[in-house]
């Protein structure tokens, strides 16, 4: 069996393993957004001996480059859940709408891909009997990937071992593998996380200060995941009276993917589908959303107070830009970072204290509060280190998608593990395109 790292190797981005076994797959195809887009290190020749891509989760850093493998040949299924599809789809589109001359392919290739999934239920092996997904917990549909080969392998995906407001915990019951390739964003000594439930209250009272001094806060999130999560938060403490009731502009995909939940709804967490199934009550309507089309983005200018959810969650484009220079010039106001910013972004930027800078070509000074709340939508390193832990069977170890110091960081940890437990699994950080025979 032989694996190739072709992307996430060091970075967070372009997420994208080929596994060359009894059958040849592909383990997500991403994108990475940073100055320039960046692709995975994959060959024309490579991409026509795959016979599946396997999905984990719709995010684009791991969905965003499927599109181009049809465009350059491809004729293969991609397997994912429903979810996943669903959600890839409305992305795929936004993408190609943002950027229909740097996207390396085209409506024809999207529609390809769509017409050409394999829908998978958690736990149900694929027509080729080698793949089986289990919840990841990370966002609605994501999957660990369970691979079948000469070797036992897991693919971690993203995931997350907290329960949110809408999502179960990653399914980790009774897991293991010959062979790991496990995220690694927040393996770094320092990426200790809080409670969801104190991670929640931190977001809130940060939104309630800005309120206070009568001014408005963007929320950048992520389209998908975590603006959701976002919304359900403001609302629910809104309509218990701890958060001033204000309104909730949601713009971007956001509501898109909010309709795609309701609809998915027997992928969400128990209470929450009972109440979708069972009554009249819908969670994902609220009094204090409302939806601004792009004609009519100044009414939220013109409210003294609001709170403002639109993706991009990096910065990295989207309407999310257009609100930051909007409400750059004014103290009162603030932004508020509640997910991993990647190197190279304008949310990096932010978070590492830059207050001038470039926004689609012209220069801002940000007066504006700068804050994060992050929520938490990955693994920490305890929890990292402890799946490895509850893995007898291990035998390699990969760190993939996290930055460079992070992984390393983490494999030290792990290092240390095999040692105190007497194991005698080995700890790998690839680069990228580089091969191992297993
Ligand atoms: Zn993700
Ligand atoms: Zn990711």
């Amino acid at each position: 069996m032989q694996l190739s790292f072709l992307g996430a190797c060091r970075e967070v981005g372009r997420s994208c393993f080929l596994l060359e076994g009894k059958h040849t797959l592909l383990l997500d195809a991403g994108v990475k957004f940073s100055r320039n887009e960046e692709y995975p290190l994959l060959d024309r020749k490579q991409i026509r001996r795959i016979e599946k891509v396997i999905l984990s989760h719709a995010h684009l850093d791991h969905s965003g480059y499927i599109p181009a493998l049809y465009a350059s040949g491809y004729k293969g299924k991609v397997a994912c859940t429903k979810p996943t599809r669903d959600f890839t789809q409305i992305l795929l589109a936004d993408y190609l709408r943002l950027n229909p001359e740097l996207a390396p392919f085209k409506e024809t290739d999207v529609n390809q891909f769509l017409t050409n999934t394999e829908l998978l239920e958690y736990g149900e092996r694929d027509s080729l009997n080698m793949i089986q997904f289990r919840d990841a917990g990370h966002i609605l549909g994501s999957a660990m990937v369970e691979v079948y080969d000469t070797q036992r392998l897991l693919y971690t995906g993203d995931f997350s071992c907290r329960s949110t407001r809408l999502l179960p915990s990653a399914d980790l019951n009774g897991v293991d593998a010959d062979v790991l390739i496990m995220e690694g964003t927040y393996g770094g000594v320092n990426d200790q996380r809080a409670s969801s439930k104190e991670l929640a209250q931190r977001l809130v009272s940060s939104v309630q200060k800005t309120l206070d001094k009568g001014g408005k806060v963007l929320i950048p999130t992520f389209a998908i995941g975590r603006g959701q999560e976002v919304l359900f938060i403001l609302e629910n403490f809104m309509r218990s009276g701890h958060l001033e009731s204000v309104p909730i502009f949601m713009d971007g995909m956001v509501r898109k993917a909010l309709r795609i939940h309701r609809h998915n709804a027997l992928y969400l967490k128990d209470e929450i589908k009972r109440r979708i199934l069972t009554s009249e009550d819908d969670p994902f309507k609220s009094k204090h959303y409302v939806t601004p089309t792009s004609k009519d983005r100044h009414e939220v200018f013109e409210k003294e107070k609001a709170i403002i959810v639109a993706p991009s969650g990096m910065l990295s484009g989207g309407p999310s830009l257009l609100y930051l220079k909007a409400l750059a010039n004014d103290r009162k106001n603030k932004v508020l970072l509640t997910g991993y910013q990647a190197e190279g972004t304008l949310g990096r930027q932010l978070s590492d204290g830059v207050r001038d800078v470039e926004i689609d070509g012209e220069r801002v000074h940000l007066k504006l509060e700068v804050e994060e709340a992050r929520l938490s939508a990955h693994a920490d390193r305890d929890e990292l280190i402890h799946l490895v832990r509850n893995m007898p069977s291990l035998k390699n170890v990969f760190v993939v998608h996290g930055e460079e110091r992070t992984c390393l960081e983490l494999k030290d940890a792990l290092d240390l593990l095999a040692k105190k437990q007497e194991r005698p699994f080995k700890v790998h950080v690839p680069s990228r395109g580089e091969s191992f025979s297993l």
